[in-house]
Formats: C-alpha cells, structure tokens, sequence
C-alpha cells in the first residue's frame, strides 16, 4: 500500500491553518514533539497518537535552551530527510519543522518554569534544562493546540514534569506517557546512542541489566540504600565512567524512598559513558 503524503510547514501560521481545517471536521488531532534523529522510540510515540488521534502532528526542533553552554547542542545528530522519511513509513500527517527565529524571535522574554519536580535528578545535573524544555512544550502546545501529546516514559522525569505543568497552567491537552523501547539487548533507544563507540555500546548494557537486577532486589521491600551502592558500583565496574544518579523514587511525585511500599515506585538513573550521559528508568512495586 502506497504511504499517504506527509505535509510540512514551518511557520506558526501554516501550522495553525492545517490544524485548524482538521479541526472544523471535527478530527482529533495527536501530536509527538520530537528533537528528530528519529529512531523506533519515537516512531512508536507516532503509532500510539495515529491508533488514539485522527491526525497526528510531529514536530522536529532541537531546542538550543534545554542545553547547557558545555552540551552537545551543535553536535546533535540532525538529519531532516531521513527524518521525513521515516514519518511517512509511520503514517504522520504533518511535520512542524520551525527554526530557532520562529520558536525564539528576537525580545522573547517569558518562561515556564515547574518547581518541585524538576529540582532534582536531572534538574540537579543539568541547571536550567527543564525550563528549557517546558517553556518549548508550552509554546508548541499552544502552537499546536492538540487534543492529545505524546511522550516517552524513557524521558521520565520530563514526561511527570510535563504532566504537572499541563495541569497546573490548565492546557487543554490530554498528556500521553508511552513505555521505553529498547534494542532486542535491553538498551533504550536514544538519539545519543548514534555517539556511542561499538565499546561503549555494549558497556552501556549495564544500565539495563543493573536496573533489572536492581528492581529485583528492591521488589520485596529491602531497605534501597545498599542495594543503591551496589548498583552504583556495577554501572562503574561494568565501564560508565560517572554515575550522576541512582535513586529509587515515588513513581508520581519523584521524592526519594528509602523502600518500596505501598505506592508505585521507579528505579531512575544517568549514567555517562565518555562524552554520553545515558539515561533510563523501570517501575517497581507496588508490594
Ligand atoms: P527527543 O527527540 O529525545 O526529545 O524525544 C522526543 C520524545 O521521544 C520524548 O517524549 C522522549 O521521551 C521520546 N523517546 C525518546 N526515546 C524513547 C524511547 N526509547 N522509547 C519511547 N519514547 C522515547
């Protein structure tokens, strides 16, 4: 079967026009914003909006705020054709591709900012990249103004975060967590594997297998610090070179917990592996 076209606009009001035509035939409209470099994890985040939304609206924008001045914002990977490509394969109806002039004209001077949430974890090892990223997802929510948007649970803290900030600032779109795909060995897909040598690829193993083996252990209700140090050690032993975190937290909120209770809990960890920061995270509990 022939794949359906892919449109692609790149200017707020192009966009608005496509979606709004959608909208007065009374179409649901999806939408998956993505930093491109599409792999399977994001075409999969397409799939899910296209079984749950008549049309689905992909954006492709790496966004200079969410990078701190020493990251790897001009090195991340880019590549447009293969991107579109892949959207069609995926059945995506349109592609929002805005430069960095659209998304930040000159005098821009607001920002979204959660508190809370986006403190720790991540937030702690990398100053401003959450307002970062939810100042972009608000502006392209109200660019897009979906009835639904799509994230990867790969990115946990980001998708709790961005779940929070759309309800405290009442958006009216539905916010869709989507379970990490991962390689046949267990890695989670991530546009920043592309950096890893064949080497690393397979050191980096040990962050899957130390969160299973971890998960596990913690599954009874153990007292998590030991088993944290543990695992610490093994992310070491098994070739990263820093551990940023390991934490066992409540699977809502992100507090740290000393054990698994009552309440859902996530294992949530970045570990970086020569110049990689990897991240990944699995639901624990509840006993
Ligand atoms: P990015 O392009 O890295 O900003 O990611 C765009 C979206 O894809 C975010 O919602 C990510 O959480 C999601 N994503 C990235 N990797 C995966 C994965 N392996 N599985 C599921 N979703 C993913």
């Amino acid at each position: 079967m022939e794949n359906p076209p892919l449109a692609t606009v790149r200017t707020i009001a192009d966009l608005r026009a496509r979606v709004r035509e959608w909208r007065g035939q009374g179409l649901r409209i999806g939408f998956v914003p993505t930093m491109g470099a599409l792999h399977d994890g994001h075409i999969t985040l397409v799939r899910t909006a296209k079984t749950r939304c008549d049309k689905v609206v992909v954006s492709i924008f790496v966004n200079p705020t969410q990078f701190g001045p020493n990251e790897d914002f001009d090195a991340y990977p880019r590549n447009e054709a293969a991107d579109l490509d892949r959207l069609v394969s995926a059945h995506a109806d349109l592609a929002y591709l805005p430069t960095v002039d659209i998304m930040y004209p000159p005098g821009t001077s607001t920002t979204v900012n959660v508190t809370g949430l986006t403190e720790r974890l991540c937030g702690a090892a990398r100053p401003g990249h959450f307002q970062g990223v939810t100042t972009v997802v608000t502006k392209l929510l109200l660019q897009v103004l979906p009835d639904a948007a799509f994230f990867g649970e790969k990115d946990y803290q980001q998708l709790k975060t961005i779940t929070r900030m759309a309800r405290d600032l009442d958006i009216p779109a539905e916010i869709a967590g989507v379970p990490t795909v991962r390689e046949a060995d267990g890695l989670a897909l991530s546009s920043r594997n592309v950096y890893l040598s064949p080497t690393q690829r397979q050191q980096a193993l040990a962050i899957p297998r130390t969160l299973q083996a971890l998960a596990q252990r913690l599954a009874g209700g153990a007292d998590a610090g030991p088993h944290l140090r543990w695992g610490i050690d093994e992310l070491l032993r098994g070739g990263f070179d820093s551990v940023d975190y390991l934490e066992l937290c409540d699977a809502e909120d992100l507090t740290p917990l000393t054990h698994v209770g009552a309440r859902p809990a996530r294992l949530i960890v970045a570990a970086r592996i020569g110049k990689t920061r990897l991240l990944d995270n699995i639901g624990v509990g509840p006993i």
